[in-house]
């Protein structure tokens, strides 16, 4: 096992930072050496975050119907992808669907809008619906993700009680306007700006698998630093059918590793959240993507299914891990009722896929899931499943 990456974490450790040459090598790591990168950015991860997850929940407040073009988004003008389409959910609705998740595991709920930016009306409803969820769940964190501010909304946010606002800067400056064209880099920057400037937490990150090279990914990762995001989600493209990106898969579950590893070394204190695309593209290296990042979304996501909420607390409780905030949790029977409910996705899967491996990744021999980056087979069987439950249906939540 090679020892460069080990010498590297103690650097850091010893009060050092990574370079941009240190992250470009994590990226390029071969894939034998895998496990020596995994087990340095480990040091990383405990040393900040001992064997804590800290899991979050999204709600989908208003699904669809954007005006923007990002290209990777099934919610932009021109997706033809079959989401749910709604307006702005209820405040009781919200606090419903967001209970879900809390009872979950969670303990941060990102309340997510799809649009440009919110009007002051918008704001008025996340102010009412903050605060009415702060009322009902003691010490929950609220994240709001609205898209560009303007002047005087992030200071509205703030004094409501929530706690943090996401905008993901997404991807290199230098590669931003080849995936959306109706606003720029700069407009994303000034968002996080106004966020951090209101006091909020900032929350800003990646969406890796959009044709950018290797020195844009650490482009992106630097960046994030000099903006001092507090948290770093990082996606992986979906690539939904009827969007730009459609059958774009460029990620194999090893590199995918390696981008969480290196934002790791590159941020060691931070929150490095696995977001969107983990179970289709880590697959089976879930778990051990879990031991350099320290946070997930449980269930599903804005418009696509996640793996069973089940499935992410076993694959948590099972790798030694335990829940931000709700330490005892495994051991203290909380979650017994799930553990021994079927698997709300149980059905679906298997009607998906011989293995049941659409969205889980099945963990069997099959050898479904075991291939490096997807072949066609591999790639029809992960393709996103769009979202039916939770937010904007009858049907209940997967949390
Ligand atoms: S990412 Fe946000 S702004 Fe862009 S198309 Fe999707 S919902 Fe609209």
């Amino acid at each position: 096992m090679s020892a460069q990456f080990d010498q590297l974490a103690t650097r850091i450790l010893e009060g050092g930072a990574a370079t941009e040459a240190d992250a470009l090598a994590v990226l390029q790591a071969p894939d034998f050496d895998l496990m020596s990168v995994v087990a340095a950015a480990g040091r990383l991860r405990r040393e900040h975050f001992g064997n804590k997850v800290k899991v979050n929940y999204l709600v989908n407040l208003k699904s669809g119907l954007c005006p923007e073009n990002c290209n990777y988004c099934s919610q932009a003008i021109g997706s033809e992808a079959p989401i749910l389409k709604y307006s702005w959910l209820s405040k009781d609705d919200a606090i419903k669907q967001a209970g879900a998740g809390l009872k979950g595991g969670a303990s941060r709920v990102c309340m997510v809008s799809s649009g440009r930016g919110p009007s002051n009306r918008d704001i008025d409803k996340v102010v009412e619906m903050t605060e009415a969820l702060k009322d009902e769940y003691e010490g929950v964190e609220v994240c709001a993700c609205l898209g560009l501010l303007k002047d005087g909304q992030a200071e509205r946010l703030k004094a409501a009680g929530v706690d943090a606002y996401n905008h993901n800067i997404n991807t290199a400056e230098s590669n931003h306007d080849n995936i959306v064209q109706t606003h720029t880099y700069d407009d994303r920057v000034d968002t996080i700006g106004k966020a951090k400037s209101a006091g909020l937490s900032p929350c800003s990150g990646l969406i890796a698998g959009l044709g950018e090279s290797d020195e844009q990914l650490v482009e992106a990762l630097f960046a994030l630093k000099e903006l001092g995001s507090d948290s770093i989600p990082v996606n992986f493209l979906m690539p939904f059918d009827g969007t730009p990106y459609e059958n774009t898969w460029e990620l194999s579950p090893t590199r995918c590793v390696k981008i969480l590893a290196m934002a790791r070394f590159v941020c060691p204190d931070k929150e490095i959240r696995i977001a969107g695309g983990r179970e289709m593209h880590l697959r089976t290296l879930q778990a051990t993507a879990l031991h350099v990042a320290n946070s997930i979304f449980l269930g599903d996501y804005l418009t696509s299914e996640g793996q069973d909420a089940k499935a992410d607390l076993e694959m948590m409780r099972d790798n030694g891990f335990v829940i931000l905030g709700q330490e005892n949790a495994f051991n203290d029977g909380t979650f017994d009722d799930v553990f021994n409910a079927p698997s709300a996705g149980a059905a679906h899967a298997a009607a998906t896929t011989p293995c049941g491996s659409a969205t889980t990744g099945c963990g069997t021999s099959c050898g479904g899931c075991a291939a490096g980056l997807a072949d066609d087979a591999v790639a029809e069987d992960h393709k996103p499943v769009i979202r039916q439950r939770g937010a904007g249906t009858e049907v209940p939540a997967n949390a």
